[in-house]
This record gives structure tokens, C-alpha cells and sequence, in this order.
């Protein structure tokens, strides 16, 4: 039902290419997700996606629950069916939510407990409820339940979080055996906390990766701090996780990000930037990133990037699309949504071409060349 094999090797670096397989269709990976909060990738129908090229998109568990709620979900057909996604789908736990927002109640051993930013209402989650509401949800891959602690350098709430997130996740494998494991449909991953600390890091995996998963992530790593402390992380955390099951750095990030973390064996990523940065009207582009509200490209005919292959830039000028973002029409923001998830889709499969010829290093000195840090 689940398998991850690896296909091809960099023979330089850590970089490789391989073969997700989910009761959902298979992802070949290094694989991008784009980001779906509230079981929608905002702006975007699930055939635009599918054309951009995205597998395997994300939902998040702490959103759902809120809003509809699981039970709505589950009645009208689980997450696949409510939002016409028919690939595979992967729900984020909550955990990076429920510690981020500023409406966290209280923490304990035993869970945390927040207040809804719907309507105020106090809210539980554990372990096993998290467990639950993903499994209501039918996502094709569920996360662990893991505190994620604001500053990565606070080493006091890091190491507490940590030794938080390896008991939480003997109880999170504890619900998904009681409920068939993989034999439910769902693959539960394990995320490795630790912030910048290399012994907290391994310590981490250690645990994690006592529990046989289908797969690992790297947690912890988009919560504010630089590039070089997130490659920190992943140095101290990828090497160590098993070689024949995905590993999943989860919120980062950029073109750059992505073509250092591959080249450390790193295979599935999601983050907001393609989306959120559409919304807010910047273009990634191999110049770097492009503000679309400039006066610059009020005259201007050309499209966004030259040689694209998104429907935006076959047939939209820089000039119509400032036009669009001045203004505030939807339009704008969907558009720029398109090109940025197809430029990440695109060098995702850069990325795995480069890998499979044997010339990544040449691949990844060309983004890290052209692409100012973002
Ligand atoms: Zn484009």
C-alpha cells in the first residue's frame, strides 16, 4: 500500500530520486506539495494543480478541525472527495498551529489546550485526538502529534519539546497500531524536533526512528530562523534517518532551500511561499523575486519570466498583471499563484533530471547563482 524506493543516486552528494507509492497514486520525488490549509490550495481548482504539476498536496488538521470540523468531512466522503483532490494528500497534525498561534491556553505532558480562533471556544488536543481527527480526515499520510517550539535556539523549551515530541509519538503509534497502521490506509510519519542542537537532533531521531514508520520528517525548521541554521538542522537530522523511507522537511521554503536540502537526501518539502507570495503580488523568478505593484512594469509587455511554461506567462504581460495587482483584482493573485507553484513544480523536475544524469552539482550551483535569498 505504502513503498519508497529509491531510483537513482547523485554520486557527489546525498541527492536522490525515488518513488512514493500511497493508496492514491504514486509521487516521484524530491517532490514539492503545495500548501492546502483549509482543503484548498487558495485561488486554485484541483485540474489546475494537477497541470502545474503537483502529486501530493497538503491539508492541515488544526484548520479542519475548526472549520467545517472532521465529522463533516468524514460524512460527505472523507478529505479526497470533499475537495476533488484524487492524489495522494498528507495532513499536517496541528502541532506547528496550535504552538504558533497566539492562542494557546495552556500546555502539559498530556496535550495542549487553545482557543479556537473561529469563535473562542476552548479546544483540546492530545496525541490520540489528533490521531482521531486525521484519521477522520483520510489523508493518505498523517503526522505525528510534536510540540514545536517557537525559537530554535531557546535551549530549555527545545530540549523540553523534544523529549515532549518522542513521548507524544509512542502514544501517536500507539493509536495508529489500534487502528490497523498501515493496513488503515494511512501512513503515520514521525517529525524530529530539536531546533539547532545537534544532540537534542540526534537524540530525536534515535527515538523516532525506534518506531518503524513509513516515513520521517524534519520539523522545527521554519519557525523564523536563517537558511544556515535550518541546513544546521538538517545536517544534524537527515544523515541519520533510514535511507529506504522519504524524509519530509516540513515549511521550508525557497529555491535555494530546496536545491541545499535535496543535496543532504532530502526528498518531500512544503511551504506557503509559492501561494502566499502570489497573494501578495511577488513573481519568483530566476532574477529573484518580482513586485508586481511596481511602477516599472507599468509599460511593460514581456512576461514574467521568458521561456515559462505556465499559463500565466503564455499569454499575460508584467504590464496587465501590475494592472491586475494595483487594482486588487482577484485575477492578479491567482495568476501570480500559477507561475510561482509552476516554477516550483518545474524545478522539482529540474531537480530529479539533474539527479538521474549524474549532474545535480551543476544544477544546484545555478539556482544558488541566480537565486538571490528570498
Ligand atoms: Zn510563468
Amino acid at each position: 500500500m505504502f513503498r519508497f524506493r529509491t531510483e537513482s543516486s547523485c554520486s557527489t552528494t546525498s541527492a536522490r530520486t525515488g518513488v512514493f507509492d500511497t493508496p492514491h497514486g504514486s509521487v516521484e520525488t524530491p517532490a514539492f506539495m503545495p500548501v492546502g490549509t483549509r482543503a484548498v490550495v487558495k485561488g486554485l481548482r484541483s485540474e489546475e494543480l494537477v497541470s502545474l504539476g503537483a502529486r501530493m498536496v497538503l491539508a492541515n488538521t488544526y484548520h479542519l478541525h475548526l472549520r467545517p470540523g472532521e465529522d463533516i468531512i468524514a460524512e460527505l466522503g472523507g478529505l479526497h472527495t470533499f475537495m476533488n483532490w484524487s492524489g495522494p494528500i498528507l495532513t499536517d497534525s496541528g502541532g506547528y498551529q496550535v504552538f504558533s498561534l497566539e492562542h494557546l491556553a495552556s500546555i502539559d505532558d498530556d496535550g495542549a489546550t487553545f482557543r479556537s480562533v473561529v469563535d473562542g471556544a476552548t479546544v483540546r488536543f492530545t496525541p490520540e485526538r489528533v490521531m482521531a481527527i486525521q484519521r477522520a480526515l483520510g489523508a493518505d499520510v498523517v503526522m505525528a502529534f510534536d510540540e514545536c517550539p517557537p525559537d530554535p535556539r531557546d535551549r530549555t523549551r527545545v530540549e523540553r519539546a523534544t523529549n515532549r515530541s518522542i513521548e507524544w509519538l509512542e502514544r501517536c503509534v500507539g493509536a495508529w497500531h489500534d487502528h490497523g497502521g498501515v493496513e488503515s490506509g494511512q501512513a503515520l510519519f514521525g517529525i524530529v524536533q530539536g531546533g539547532v542542537f545537534e544532540d537534542l537532533r540526534r537524540r530525536s531521531v534515535e527515538a523516532t526512528c525506534s518506531h518503524d514508520l513509513p516515513g520521517y520528517a524534519v520539523g522545527g525548521v521554519s519557525v523564523g530562523e536563517g537558511r544556515v541554521d535550518a541546513m544546521l538542522a538538517v545536517d544534524a537530522s537527515v544523515p541519520l534517518l533510514p535511507a529506504d523511507r522519504p524524509r519530509y522537511l516540513m515549511g521550508v521554503g525557497t529555491p535555494e532551500d530546496f536545491v541545499e536540502s535535496v543535496a543532504r537526501g532530502v526528498d518531500l518539502f512544503d511551504c506557503v511561499t509559492p501561494t502566499r507570495h502570489g497573494r501578495t503580488h511577488q513573481a519568483f523568478t530566476s532574477e529573484g523575486r518580482l513586485n508586481l505593484r511596481n511602477q516599472r512594469f507599468a509599460r511593460d509587455p514581456a512576461p514574467l519570466e521568458e521561456g515559462c511554461d505556465c499559463p500565466t506567462c503564455a499569454g499575460y504581460s508584467r504590464a496587465y498583471l501590475r494592472h491586475l495587482c494595483t487594482t486588487r483584482e482577484m485575477l492578479g493573485a491567482i495568476l501570480l499563484t500559477v507561475h510561482n507553484l509552476r516554477t516550483f513544480h518545474r524545478l522539482m523536475e529540474e531537480i530529479r533530471t539533474a539527479i538521474r544524469e549524474d549532474r545535480y552539482e551543476e544544477l544546484r550551483a545555478r539556482v544558488r547563482g541566480s537565486q538571490p535569498r528570498l
